[in-house]
């Protein structure tokens, strides 16, 4: 773990610096995010300032960089104390000065932050909301000086909110005591309410604010049957070996209970619900995060305090009750903004259970929630662009269809159900509308199901009319008569069905009624196109760098994902850098990071790339590291030369460039006092043009070969 002392040695003056030039010393990247820019201007500026940003969508360095920049300290008001370590590691690992104060600290150790704060060396305070309620800390507070508050999760503080604290009302009095300290809001809740009431409860000045885009476009978005899940999920699980992802149940039984089929298969698998003891609650949360843990089955009490960036997958095991939670709960997946997939399984009956117990609850909204779960049933069943019915709840309009969900890669069929819809409808009369959907679907196949042979259903006209269709089809079209308003469930009569508004246009009028083809349940498909021969290459490397940081996150006790994103790693294995300028230019390798872990991800690069030339694949760039290790084994530029059957002045060439890219390599040696003399001549005669050496060697009348004309203009900086 980083301790204080390595932090004090972080300590510099406060910076003048641009805010882009922060964002690529400290954490390594080339450029803002939409409004992370202007956000960041705004807090400069003085203005209270509101953000709202999706999750994953960038809001740290929004007033990091502010704090950096600003004198004094920035305190930030953060809910909960796991994810308060993890920011701070995260900071430090970046060279950014920075601690927090709660509960878990001992009051000495409290102590020492404090001073450190008053002497001015640190630039964000992480505190508590409880903290913020002691009078003491307010009297603490007023004796430094502080450039920002930044109210972290700020629609806590909401009573509309899902994630109301009471601690955090008592931040209102902020702007009496530090009417002068610019106050910055974010939340990843962007609803009207919770906003307005962000701005009144934390007594806002004109604040300026930022509504970011809620769309996720690194978010795959699908909907599957669901029917066979375990089976499915294995599939899916299986296509993504390592990853780390969450299944969402509905029920605390049903996470432990699929957690044990999952083990029971060999997978890295736990669960978590609000009924567990808190230490394992917390032990089992801890082990996920650290990647110790792969897949959480568990309930939507897990997440809040999940800061994990390489979450690649969320499942939904049960369809939410509102779109909301769901957005919320699959926002967990690709914060690091890598590619994530989200699945949701859907059935009806998940529907009826959800409709069923908000009618027994009967909360004084129920109207509302009701509306809700509408709006959540018709994302589940849409047949047009997942993505726009998603961010048209959001209140937001995307232009095109995303091309990243279910159905925009899978356009649906559509095709004149008329008959269908005529013969569900009638067999339904038939059946006086007093049979559930099970039942009406082994009437119209004439299966002589138990439910079919005790009622005599089978003696009815239509038993038997839609035995060319399958079980799941009659389901899947019968579920869509239904939203069309062909078919009604009575919902006071045991689930019953009946005619709908559109009934007798059907019937009667021979009305036409559009249906889309049922999508193949098993949605196996040839997912996966064979690897490349660079895309396999990558990847092994990648694995290597994921093992690399899963060590080092070990050794220091921290996440693996703080110490660089599933991107970063990335980055890494697509630029393969073996020099510290090339290594900085990795996306997200700050200079603290360069300094710290530089030389050990540039050694698993390295020795993968000679071990891949050893192999015969010569990557760019590796044929040069087998010359080099076979170098520092000892062996001579002939015996390198004859060893791997290329020519000396390959060799030399090779010999020339690790020269040049600072390895040590004994040039000198290479070449006698009198050679070397002789050759720099010619080249001064004749010159070297695009590293062309063969005037030079024509001019030399070919006294001598081309390793050692290589070696010299290396040696004298003419060549590249
Ligand atoms: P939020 O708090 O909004 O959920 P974070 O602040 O944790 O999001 O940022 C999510 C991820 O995006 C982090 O890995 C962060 O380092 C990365 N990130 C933030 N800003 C940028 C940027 N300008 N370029 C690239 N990555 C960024
Ligand atoms: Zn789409």
């Amino acid at each position: 773990m980083l301790t204080p002392p390595s932090l004090l040695s972080l300590v510099e003056e406060p910076h003048a610096g641009q805010p882009l030039d922060l964002l690529k010393q400290y954490y390594g990247y080339d450029r803002f995010r939409p409004m992370q820019e202007a956000i960041v201007q705004s807090i400069l500026a003085g203005r209270d300032t509101l953000v709202l940003m999706p999750t994953g969508g960038g809001k740290s360095v929004c007033f990091q960089i502010p704090a950096l920049i600003k004198q004094g300290v920035c305190v930030v008001v953060s809910p909960l104390i796991a994810l308060m370590k993890d920011q701070v590691e995260a900071l430090l690992l970046n060279g950014i000065p920075a601690a927090y104060l709660n509960s878990t600290q001992t009051s000495g150790e409290q102590r020492q932050i404090e001073q450190d704060v008053t002497a001015g060396r640190l630039k964000l305070l992480y505190v508590s909301p409880e903290k913020m309620q002691s009078e003491s800390f307010y009297i603490f507070l007023k004796s430094i000086r502080i450039s920002l508050f930044a109210i972290d999760e700020a629609h806590c503080i909401s009573s509309w909110g899902h994630d109301f604290r009471p601690e955090y009302q008592q931040l209102n009095i902020l702007k009496t005591h530090f009417p002068a300290v610019p106050v910055v809001a974010l939340t990843a809740t962007a609803d009207k309410l919770t906003r307005q009431d962000i701005i009144s409860q934390l007594n806002l000045n004109d604040p300026a604010v930022f509504i970011a885009s809620f769309n996720r476009p690194n978010l795959s978005l699908n909907v599957l049957p669901g029917i066979k899940r375990v089976q499915q999920i294995i599939r899916l699980v299986d296509q993504r070996p390592d990853q780390s992802g969450i299944i969402y149940c509905q029920s605390r039984r049903s996470t432990e209970s699929l957690a044990a089929k999952l083990e029971e298969k060999g997978y890295s698998v736990a669960y978590y619900h609000a009924g567990m003891e808190a230490g394992r609650r917390a032990k089992v949360q801890e082990e996920f995060v650290r990647d110790n843990i792969k897949i959480m089955c568990a309930t939507i009490a897990f997440g809040m305090g999940i800061d994990k960036s390489n979450v690649r997958w969320v499942m939904h095991y049960n369809m939410p009750k509102n779109l909301e939670s769901f957005y919320q709960e699959i926002g967990r997946a690709g914060r690091d903004g890598l590619k994530a997939d989200t699945y949701l399984f859907y059935s009806f009956a998940d529907m009826m259970m959800w409709k069923d117990m908000l009618s027994e609850n009967a909360p004084a909204n129920l109207g509302v929630q009701l509306a809700k779960l509408e709006r959540m049933q018709q994302y589940s069943e849409a047949n047009c662009c997942r993505r726009q019915i998603l961010l048209s709840y959001f209140s937001e309009e995307l232009g095109d269809p995303c091309g990243n969900c279910d159905v925009c890669q899978n356009p649906r069929v559509m095709f004149d159900g008329t008959i269908l819809a005529q013969k569900a409808l009638s067999a339904a009369i038939r059946l006086q509308e007093k049979v559930p959907m099970n039942t009406l679907i082994d009437v119209l196949r004439g299966s002589r199901s138990q439910s079919v042979m005790q009622h005599n259903y089978h003696l009815i006209k239509t038993y038997g009319a839609g035995s060319d269709l399958k079980f799941e089809e009659w389901r899947n079209y019968i579920q869509q008569l239904i939203n069309i308003g062909v078919i009604e469930i009575a919902y006071d009569n045991h689930y019953a069905l009946r005619r709908g508004i559109l009934a007798d246009s059907v019937l009667f009028q021979n009305r036409r009624i559009d249906l889309v083809k049922p999508e193949e349940a098993e949605q196996a498909k040839a997912e996966k196109k064979p690897k490349t021969k660079t895309e396999a290459v990558r990847d092994e490397l990648l694995d290597r760098l994921k093992a690399l940081r899963k060590q080092l996150a070990d050794e220091q006790n921290v996440p693996p994902y703080v110490i660089f994103t599933d991107s970063t790693l990335e980055d890494m294995a697509r630029l393969r850098p073996a020099n510290a300028g090339d290594f900085r230019n990795v996306s997200g390798v700050g200079d603290r990071k360069l300094a710290l872990f530089g030389k050990s991800f540039m050694g698993v690069i390295t020795n993968f790339l000679a071990s891949q030339a050893r192999g015969g694949t010569n990557l760019k760039g590796a044929t040069y590291l087998l010359t080099l290790e076979l170098y520092q084994q000892g062996y001579t530029l002939e015996e390198i030369a004859h060893d791997r059957n290329l020519s000396n002045g390959t060799i030399a060439s090779h010999f020339a460039m690790l020269y040049q890219q600072g390895y040590d390599i004994d040039l000198e040696s290479l070449v006698s006092m009198t050679e070397r003399l002789d050759i720099e001549r010619a080249i001064a005669r004749i010159g070297i043009e695009n590293n062309q050496l063969k005037p030079v060697y024509d001019y030399l009348q070919g006294r001598y070969d081309y390793a050692k004309i290589r070696i010299v203009a290396a040696l004298s900086g003419n060549s590249d």
